[in-house]
């Protein structure tokens, strides 16, 4: 069923008012928290809505429907993130239309998203993707590979290297929720000290939000809280 704008609307009041308020609930300013709308699968129209919100950064995951809503909407102070995964032959779009990518988890795609940046653009900005709970089925790095990760990452000339993502494994359990968060604050403040142009913490959906706002998270992905169900 399709959302009215009125529902966009209000969703995004709602979440908005939410980060707000875990971010006085943990003492986080909450102008260091940036809520990314995941409009996957949804149209440019539900987009369009949500900018007239006041919304301007969007995530997507897969590339041909993204092109397509970027496209229609043309808007230049639209920020767009790819937060799926990346194959090979999709970087060129990703380096020519995108000005995040939050799950490089190989130096192969970097070095494929400098090299097809064109200079005229800003740096891409790049977060590395943890597999933070060890999860056989997801995608990432293990916390022990992020250092050599970053270290090729950094080297590469169109590309910033930003940050960490992750995608915990599902659960309802606060606590455990904090857990593996904490762990990628960790990560992050020890590779700070080599990479200080990594300020961005990637993590929390609709169902973790406030655990991820709790452990630091500086880019909060909500779709379904936002657009409705998928
Ligand atoms: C789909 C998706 C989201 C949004 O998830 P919701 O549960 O709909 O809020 C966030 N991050 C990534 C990587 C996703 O693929």
């Amino acid at each position: 069923m399709q959302e009215t704008n009125h529902s966009v609307a209000n969703a995004l009041q709602k979440i908005n008012n939410d980060i707000e308020r875990f971010c006085q609930r943990y003492q986080r300013d909450p102008s260091e928290v940036t809520l990314l709308a995941v409009s996957k699968t949804k149209p440019a129209e539900m987009v369009t809505d949500a900018i007239a919100a006041g919304q301007y950064a969007f995530g997507e995951n897969y590339i041909d429907d993204a092109l397509t809503k970027i496209e229609a909407i043309q808007d230049p102070a639209c920020e767009w993130h790819f937060i799926g995964a990346i194959q090979s032959n999709k970087t060129k779009h990703i380096a020519a239309h995108f000005q995040w990518a939050h799950c490089i988890d190989r130096i192969k795609i970097a070095r494929r998203l400098s090299e097809q940046r064109a200079a005229t653009l800003p740096p891409l900005n790049i977060c590395l993707q943890i597999n933070i709970d060890n999860d056989p089925n997801k995608a990432g790095i293990r916390v022990e590979e992020a250092d050599a990760l970053a270290k090729e990452v950094a080297q590469l000339p169109n590309i910033t290297l930003r940050g960490l993502m992750c995608i915990p494994a599902v659960t309802d359990d606060h606590q455990q929720q904090r857990r593996s968060f904490t762990r990628m604050k960790s990560l992050l403040n020890q590779l700070q000290i080599t990479y200080p142009s990594m300020d961005t913490l990637s993590m929390g959906m609709s169902g973790d939000l406030e655990a991820a706002i709790a452990e630091g998270a500086t880019i909060v992905r909500i779709g379904t809280a936002i657009f409705g169900k998928r």
